[in-house]
């Protein structure tokens, strides 16, 4: 227990510095960023998600929202949290290769570390080359403690961690005010819990001072069983009593104006291994299962808002709702992919998870090993599988000559070899060939490669310190029969472990960038619909001015403020753009669907026509 007079003078000299703010319109003034992880916007609806539909019909309604792609959460995570683009932050995927192994605490390292893991991102932050902060940015949540508002991040165990990656530190207790609970929390070797709290989220909430599981939600099933038809309510519900019994009186009664992010878990995890649909293409992500997580995340953001009318809250707090990004049901076909051989989920002939490096290892006819086995040798039979999907490429795997990371809906190739011009095109021809390919973006010095856009076009070229890839590969999309509108049954190959039928995104479709965006509270307009382009990065940029902080430099790709939507806000000026790259031999071009206001781009889709799910195709005066 901390001194209660240190408490006192602490919570007196906040409660003079939210009255001084008070008296400025514009000054600071509290934040909750509410993101529904995989929330996309065409499924709100007053009978899926009448609470986000309440925000988004009395509050501001951002009708032209973008995900950055690639549409993975850690990416988004980072632009909510600095309000910058991937290009400035680094963070190309949820997994990323990296230039040498991370030594971790248990003695083990990679090279190939999947960052939604605290243990990872604290090890990250403590490599030199980084200079203890490999966002080159700093998060707005550690701003927004420094500056003395009360802080909190709380929800899914990574995009979390990410926020304020001091709060994962031991001496993060020292921090008054200042509180992070992922899945970890109070777990052997997870996130503490400061020992003033047990008892108070005993009392208060009726439940134990450490985080649930994940339970059944978490069971994605296999090749020989469906996944789980149960949402991840009971984690949902522990993180929603906390944050509304516990967080949100204390930060009343400490008198200090606060930012907290609340990161919900669904929809995205149940989406992802649902057991709906197995092996099917319909329903898809758009069956019951994954509608009852579209309404776990709702009943938590109706909560917080009616914990916020009950303790006087309302009026003095800006809520902004967001997804990280949208999703697609998975397919899990290929007529071309010589790996599309495998017998899943009742189909023979499917591609399984690392189809891109068994391909691409044929294709270059270089060895394959697993760099999440011990650089274990992995070939293209059923046993030979890489465990993530991942793949080194070369005759010594510990310095490969190409490296797969597998994300998802669109994969990273990394060369980390001098010759890597002449590699890229090669790699660039096989995977013309391939029917599951829509769409290459190569990085800017190996210069036009015919049927590749630059990753500069999507905003993947800036100030970061993580290693850049070499080519993005997005995956082909198109739309079923599922009786709703076209992005929202968009069908996309994804290089997962899951089946068929179950979730993924990641893709530069529409269906993935296509995110819920909405907001309400004293600094919003009412009632208002935002047809202007809108993406996460502007989120972070936003609550920026909104807690009258300025966003940290660390590249020149930062989000723009959303001042539209602001009260007494002016419209602003966009244009839609398409980008064409040139025709390779064969005459597929990548082609980039973005819309611009100054000089920021959004990206709409890329892709080859036909091949991605919302994307335009050129006109004759292209
Ligand atoms: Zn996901």
């Amino acid at each position: 227990m901390r001194p209660l007079i240190f408490l006192f003078c602490f919570g007196f000299l906040g409660f003079l510095a939210a009255q001084a703010t008070r008296a400025h319109a514009a000054g600071p003034r509290n934040v909750i960023l509410f993101v529904a992880d995989g929330l996309r916007s065409g499924i709100v609806s007053l009978e899926t998600a009448p609470a986000m539909a309440e925000v988004r019909d009395k509050g501001v309604d951002f009708a032209n929202p973008h995900s950055m792609v690639p549409t993975f959460t850690m990416p988004n995570a980072a632009a909510f949290a600095t309000g910058h683009h991937i290009g400035d932050t680094g963070v190309f995927g949820n997994t990323m290769y990296l230039p040498a192994p991370l030594q971790l605490p248990s003695g083990l390292s990679t090279r190939t570390p999947f960052i939604e893991n605290d243990t990872i991102l604290r090890a990250i932050q403590a490599e030199p080359q980084y200079h203890g902060n490999f966002l080159n940015a700093e998060t707005l949540l550690a701003m927004a403690r420094r500056a003395g508002f009360a802080t909190a991040a709380l929800g899914k165990l990574g995009p979390v961690g990410l926020q304020d990656t001091t709060l994962l530190e031991p001496q993060a207790e020292l921090y008054e005010e200042s509180f992070m609970f992922d899945d970890s929390s109070g777990k052997k070797s997870g996130l503490p819990i400061p020992k003033e709290l047990h008892e108070v989220i005993k009392t208060l909430t009726g439940q134990a001072a450490q985080v649930p599981d994940r339970g059944e939600s978490a069971r994605g099933g296999s090749c020989q069983q469906p996944g789980t038809l149960t949402a991840n309510d009971v984690q949902g519900q522990w993180f929603t009593d906390v944050a509304t019994k516990v967080l949100l009186p204390r930060f009343r009664e400490a008198g200090k104006p606060f930012f907290m992010v609340f990161w919900s878990r669904d929809p995205d995890g149940t989406q992802h291994n649902h057991g709906d649909s197995f092996g099917a293409h319909v329903p898809g992500i758009n069956g019951p299962t994954s509608l009852k997580a579209v309404r776990n995340a709702d009943d938590s953001l109706r909560e917080l808002r009616s914990a916020l009318r009950v303790l006087g809250l309302e009026a003095s707090t800006d809520i902004i709702v967001a997804a990280d990004h949208g999703f697609s049901t998975i397919s899990k076909q290929s007529r071309t992919s010589p790996s599309a051989v495998f017998r899943c989920a009742d189909h023979d002939h499917m591609l399984p998870q690392g189809f891109l490096a068994m391909d691409l290892a044929r294709a270059l006819d270089l060895p394959l090993a697993d760099p999440d086995s011990g650089y274990a040798a992995t070939s293209s039979s059923p046993n030979g599988l890489s465990r993530q999907g991942h793949g080194v490429l070369g005759k010594d795997p510990r310095n490969p000559e190409v490296v797969v990371i597998a994300n998802g809906g669109s994969d990273l190739i990394y060369l980390p070899t001098a010759s890597r011009r002449a590699l890229a095109r090669k790699i660039v021809a096989f995977l013309l060939t391939q029917d599951y390919v829509s769409g290459l973006f190569v990085d800017d010095p190996f210069g036009p490669i015919p049927g590749t856009l630059p990753m500069s076009a999507i905003n993947l070229k800036g100030g970061a310190q993580m290693t850049q890839p070499a080519i993005l590969v997005n995956f082909a999309s198109s739309s079923s029969d599922c009786g709703r509108a076209p992005i929202l049954c968009a069908v996309t190959v994804a290089d997962t472990a899951m089946q068929q039928g179950q979730g993924q995104h990641g893709s530069l479709s529409r269906a993935d960038t296509a995110n819920f965006m909405a907001a309400i509270g004293p600094s919003f307009k009412s009632g208002f619909r935002d047809l202007a382009p809108s993406s996460n990065a502007d989120v972070g940029a936003t609550i920026a001015q909104l807690l009258g902080l300025s966003i940290d430099k660390g590249g020149r790709l930062t989000g723009r403020v959303l001042r539209e939507a602001l009260v007494g806000g002016e419209a602003v000026k966009f244009a839609s753009k398409t980008m064409v790259s040139p025709p390779a031999a064969g005459g597929l071009a990548t082609v980039l669907n973005y819309q611009q206001v100054g000089s920021l781009r959004y990206i709409d889709a890329a892709g080859f026509p036909g091949r991605t799910v919302g994307l335009t195709p050129p006109t004759a005066a292209h």
